[in-house]
C-alpha cells in the first residue's frame, strides 16, 4: 500500500477509495451500557498506535457505543521496531499489521479510506468519495506529516528516492533495499530533524541498527548523522554503544559544525548545509514535522503545527467535541512515541466513553517507555510517568538506560522491549 501523502490527497479525494472491512459481533453488557436509544457514535480517524488503541478500548470497555475507525491504509507498518527490521533482527511481517482482527473480534467498523475534511458544526467526517460519517464524539489520531518547505530541492517526490521512513508506511522497505544494494565502503547519511519530532531517539537507534547490519555485511561502510540540533536524547549512552560496538563507523555532525541541511542536490546525491556538502550513497532525509494533514486542514493544529488539548480528556482546545491523541498533539512533557500514544489513547477513550454513556470517567495512568535496540540482545530504554494538569501533560518521574550497564541489564531491556511490542500490538490489532 502506498503512503497517504499530501500529493496523493487530491487523488484520493477524487477516487471512491472507501472499503468497509467489517464489523465485529456485538458482545455482552459492559461498563456504561446505554439502553432504549440509538447508540452514541464514536468515530476515530487514524488506525495507528493511538487510533487503533482508542477504537479497541471504546469497543471493549463501553459496549453501548457504535465505534467506527477510519484508516487510509489497509495495513499498518509499525515505525516502532522498524529499525530492528532495518538491522535484520525482525522481518517486515513482524512489523506489519492488518485491521481484520480488530473488525472481526470487536465491535469496530473499520472503513478503509482517507478522511479529507471534518464538518465540526454538523459533526461529520468527510471521506475522499464525499461520504459523510456522522459522529457524536470524534477522536483524531493521524500521527505526523512532513514539512516539505524547509529544504531546497526536497519535496514529496524526493521521498521515493531518499525515503524518510518515518511514517507507518512501506518506506522502511525502500530504505532497507537501498542499504542492501550499497557497496561495501559506501556512506549512509541520515539527516535528523529539529525538535519537536516523532520519537526523538529514533534516528540514533536507526544509525546503530544500520551499523549492526553493515558491520556484518559491508564492514568498510560509514554512517554520517547530519543533525539539525546540537544535542540528541540519550547521547551519552548512545555514544558509549556506538564506540564499543561500531568503532569508527558512526560520525555525528551537529548543527554548529554544519549538520543542519538546507538543500539537497538530488542528482548528485548531496546534502548541503550552510558550511558543507555531504555526498552519500544512501540518503535518509528525516524532515521537520507537524501534526497529520487532517488536523491541519480542520483547524485542530495551532500555530506551532501541533494540536493543543485539555490533558484530562484530550479534547481539543480549539474545536470542542473533537479529541486528538498520539503524535499529533502538543504533548507537554510526554515524548511522541507509540507507548505514549497507546497510553494517551486509553485515557482519551475513557473520557470519550464516559461522555457518551454518562458514566464516570475512570482515570487511566499516563506512562511512556521507549525501548531501543542497538544490537542483538542489546536494548536501551527511556521513559517516565505523567499527570494531566491544567498546564498539560506534566512529567512526574523519568528514567533512562545508564552508561556502563552490564550485558545482563541490556539483554533484559531488549527482552522487556519485545514483550511490550507483543502486548501493545495485540491490544491494537487483535
Ligand atoms: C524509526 C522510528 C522508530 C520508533 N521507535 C519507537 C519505539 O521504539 N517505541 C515507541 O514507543 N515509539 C517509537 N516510535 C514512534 C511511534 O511510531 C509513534 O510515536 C506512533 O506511531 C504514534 O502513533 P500515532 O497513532 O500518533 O500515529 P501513527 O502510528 O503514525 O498512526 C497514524 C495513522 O493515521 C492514519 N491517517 C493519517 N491521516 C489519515 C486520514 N486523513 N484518514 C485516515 N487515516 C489517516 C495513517 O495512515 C496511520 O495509520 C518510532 C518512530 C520511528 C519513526
Amino acid at each position: 500500500m502506498k503512503p497517504f501523502t499530501r500529493r496523493k490527497f487530491g487523488k484520493l479525494a477524487g477516487a471512491a477509495a472507501t472499503t468497509i472491512i467489517g464489523r465485529g459481533l456485538w458482545p455482552g453488557p459492559a461498563l456504561g451500557r446505554t439502553t432504549g436509544k440509538p447508540k452514541p457514535k464514536a468515530v476515530i480517524i487514524g488506525g495507528g498506535a493511538s487510533g487503533a488503541t482508542a477504537a479497541r478500548r471504546l469497543a471493549e470497555d463501553f459496549q453501548g457505543i457504535d465505534v467506527t475507525l477510519i484508516e487510509a491504509n489497509r495495513q499498518y507498518t509499525a515505525c516502532f521496531f522498524a529499525s530492528r527490521y532495518l538491522g535484520g533482527i525482525r522481518t517486515l511481517a513482524d512489523i506489519t499489521h492488518g485491521y481484520g482482527n480488530l473488525a472481526a473480534n470487536h465491535a469496530v467498523t473499520v472503513i478503509n479510506a482517507a478522511a479529507t475534511a471534518i464538518d465540526g458544526d454538523k459533526k461529520a467526517v468527510i471521506l475522499g468519495n464525499r461520504t459523510r460519517i456522522e459522529y457524536d464524539r470524534l477522536i483524531v489520531a493521524p500521527g505526523i506529516d512532513m514539512k516539505f518547505d524547509l529544504i531546497d530541492g526536497y519535496d514529496e517526490k524526493t521521498t521515493d528516492l531518499f525515503p524518510h521512513a518515518y511514517k507507518a508506511d512501506t518506506q522502511i522497505s525502500i530504505l532497507k533495499r537501498q542499504l542492501e544494494a550499497m557497496d561495501d565502503g559506501g556512506v549512509f547519511a541520515i539527516s535528523s530533524p529539529s525538535r519537536p519530532y516523532r520519537c526523538p531517539p529514533a534516528p540514533y537507534e536507526r544509525a546503530a541498527m544500520a551499523a549492526f547490519y553493515l558491520k556484518k555485511h559491508k564492514p568498510r561502510s560509514k554512517i554520517q548523522i547530519l543533525d539539525s540540533k546540537n544535542e540528541f536524547p540519550m547521547s551519552e549512552v548512545m555514544n558509549e554503544v556506538w564506540g564499543k560496538l561500531y568503532p569508527g563507523m558512526i560520525e555525528w555532525i551537529p548543527a554548529e559544525f554544519g549538520g543542519k541541511i538546507k538543500a539537497v542536490d538530488v542528482k548528485g546525491k548531496t546534502l548541503i548545509s550552510s558550511e558543507e556538502r555531504f555526498t552519500a550513497d544512501v540518503l535518509n532525509i528525516i524532515p521537520d514535522q507537524h501534526a497529520g494533514r487532517i488536523a491541519q486542514v480542520s483547524g485542530l493544529a495551532g500555530k506551532n503545527g501541533w494540536c493543543p488539548i485539555h490533558a484530562s480528556t484530550f479534547e481539543s482546545r480549539l474545536v470542542p467535541g473533537i479529541h486528538v491523541v498520539g503524535d499529533a498533539i502538543d504533548p507537554g512533557d510526554m515524548s511522541k512515541s507509540a507507548f505514549s500514544a497507546n497510553s494517551q489513547a486509553r485515557a482519551c477513550a475513557a473520557a470519550v466513553g464516559a461522555a457518551l454513556t454518562g458514566s464516570k470517567a475512570v482515570e487511566s495512568p499516563l506512562t511512556n517507555t521507549c525501548f531501543f535496540m542497538v544490537a542483538e540482545d542489546h536494548g536501551l530504554k527511556l521513559g517516565g510517568t505523567y499527570k494531566a494538569t491544567p498546564a498539560g501533560l506534566t512529567g512526574l518521574t523519568g528514567y533512562l538506560s545508564q552508561v556502563g550497564e552490564n550485558v545482563g541489564t541490556r539483554k533484559q531491556t531488549a527482552r522487556d522491549g519485545d514483550a511490550w511490542y507483543a502486548a501493545v500490538t495485540k491490544e491494537m490489532f487483535s
